[in-house]
């Protein structure tokens, strides 16, 4: 008895062990089934990261996680793993091969950039940079990348290089052309003062190496130059017709008014011519009639009373009359002198526009400024190619007694005929402009040192036998010539004074003869 009660409390006892030892089994178990749930979703996780490198291995993957998801399912799940872990192998090692490939590729790649000589230096020095940078093994795709996106940046700069440069050489000798045509172009108008900073930039672009898109913008700017110039010019002549057209106006209400003035003071003034006759005649007929002496003096003085009245209202209206014409006149003055003065600004708009032309308003020869543009451009020609260039001055021989003698109309005239003669005495390519008073500058190129002299004689004959008649008198104008010729590196104005010492000595030996400075 005493043992079957202790065996009941043995069995108990081991029975609430079991139970303790069951409790914690299965905390463990499900801590273990909690645990295995985790990484069966990172399973899942990490295989949907390897997706889209292998089909084969996609679907095993897929398959995978769908019995992943099913607890119950992980046994059957077990098999496929073997395979995934052969084909996650075999992917790894298809991807370093690949990436190896590609590094490969990317230095056969940057080889060719390399051989390209053209590059611009900075870009070379980048290649090379790129190429060391390639040497390191890569360990990802995406390393491989911005590589790829490098090089073909590389490419593109040397493609837009060459494009450019393949453009620029076929057009440049046109442009260079056109270029050198609107700067002589340019050169022969004068600008506004405001416009000439802007010009002088357009002409030094133009004098080097000019791109299409200058030259366009070049033409562009001095288009809307010249259009600003007419535009202006049309709206001062505007201007001037519309202040004639109000002093016209302005004189003519004047005059108008003046003239019904004068009729209503004609008939004021008839009208009182008549008062007076009419008490003459009364003074005359009393004088006729009476015999009575007394009343007729008193008569008499009544009359003369009257006409003195009436002489002086006709005084009055005679004053008021000069005082209106007076005022009149003023006014007219006043509008005329408006006017005189508008025209004088625009004779100097017109004189202004002269020289815009380079214009000799006399002569119609290039003036001393479009000389100065010349000088300069045929200095830079003789610079640039070393042919030679002859600077020559002829003045016309004691011009001032034709002055004196013929007045100074006859010599405009002369200067006329003159300047008409020394261009056509030259060629195309040769250059003459009024210098100022009767003093022309010539400006020879490729005269060989030899042909000078004769050149330079011809033209003095050929101005020597214009058969001028003054005052039916037969007159021979002759001129002297100084010529020199650019030498060395001698700048042209120092040119310009030989050119000058030697017209001095021409002037000295004997006028009518040619000296060149030696
Ligand atoms: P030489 O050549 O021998 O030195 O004597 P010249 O009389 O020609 O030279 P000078 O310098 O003494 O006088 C030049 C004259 O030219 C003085 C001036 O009245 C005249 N002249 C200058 N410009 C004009 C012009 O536009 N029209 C006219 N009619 N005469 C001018
Ligand atoms: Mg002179
Ligand atoms: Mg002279």
């Amino acid at each position: 008895m005493k043992d079957s009660g202790a065996t009941v409390s043995q069995l108990a006892l081991l029975q609430q062990k079991l139970h303790s030892a069951k409790a914690a089994l299965d905390e463990v178990n499900e801590d273990r089934h909690a645990k295995l749930q985790i990484l069966l979703q990172f399973i899942s996780h990490l295989s949907l990261a390897c997706k889209g490198q292998n089909l084969e291995l996609d679907n095993k993957l897929a398959k995978l996680r769908h019995n992943l998801n099913t607890f119950e399912r992980v046994d059957e799940a077990l098999p496929e793993l073997v395979d995934v872990e052969r084909l996650l192998k075999g992917q790894y090692y298809n991807a370093m091969v690949q990436l190896e490939e590609s590094r490969a590729c990317l230095t056969r790649v940057i080889r060719q950039l390399q051989r390209v000589k053209s590059a611009p230096e900075k870009l070379k020095k980048e290649i090379n940079y790129f190429k060391q940078d390639l040497d390191k093994p890569f360990h990802t795709l995406w390393e491989y990348i911005p590589k790829v996106k490098q090089i073909i940046g590389f490419y593109e700069t040397i493609l837009q290089q060459q494009f450019g440069e393949s453009e620029k050489l076929d057009v440049q000798p046109k442009h260079q052309q056109l270029a050198h045509e609107l700067a002589q172009m340019v050169s022969e108008i004068e600008f506004r003062k405001d416009q000439r900073e802007q010009v002088l930039q357009i002409k030094e672009v133009l004098a080097s190496e000019v791109e299409i898109d200058c030259l366009l913008d070049a033409y562009h700017t001095i288009l809307a130059l010249l259009l600003d110039n007419i535009a202006r010019e049309k709206s001062a002549s505007q201007e001037f017709l519309f202040a004639l057209n109000d002093a016209l106006a302005a004189v003519r209400e004047v005059v108008s008014e003046s003239y019904n003035r004068n009729q209503r003071s004609f008939l004021l003034k008839a009208q009182l011519n008549r008062e007076i006759n009419t008490y003459v005649d009364n003074v005359g007929e009393a004088i006729i009639e009476t015999e009575d002496i007394v009343a007729l003096k008193a008569q008499l003085t009544t009359q003369l009373s009257s006409i003195r009245s009436t002489l002086s209202r006709k005084e009055a209206l005679e004053q008021r009359d000069q005082a209106l014409l007076l005022k009149s006149m003023e006014t007219m003055r006043k509008e005329l002198n408006e006017l005189s003065y508008e025209a004088n600004t625009y004779k100097e708009r017109l004189f202004e526009q002269q020289k815009l032309n380079l214009l000799d308003s006399l002569t119609q020869l290039p003036n001393r400024a479009a000389l100065e543009e010349r000088m300069d451009m045929e200095y830079r020609n003789y610079q640039r190619h070393k042919t030679p260039l002859w600077v020559a001055i002829a003045d016309i021989d004691h011009f001032k007694a034709i002055n004196d003698s013929f007045g100074h109309s006859t010599g405009d005239k002369t200067l006329q005929v003159i300047a008409m003669a020394l261009k056509n005495s030259l060629r195309e390519s040769e250059f003459v402009a009024r210098y100022g008073g009767e003093e022309f500058v010539l400006l020879l190129p490729d005269v060989a040192p030899a042909d000078i002299a004769q050149l330079l004689n011809r033209v003095r004959e050929k101005i020597k036998n214009i058969p001028f008649k003054f005052k039916n008198q037969r007159i021979t104008v002759t001129v002297s010539i100084g010529a020199a010729q650019v030498i060395g590196s001698e700048l042209i104005n120092e040119t310009f004074e030989r050119a000058d010492a030697a017209l001095y000595k021409a002037k000295h030996e004997s006028r009518d003869r040619v000296v060149i400075d030696v």
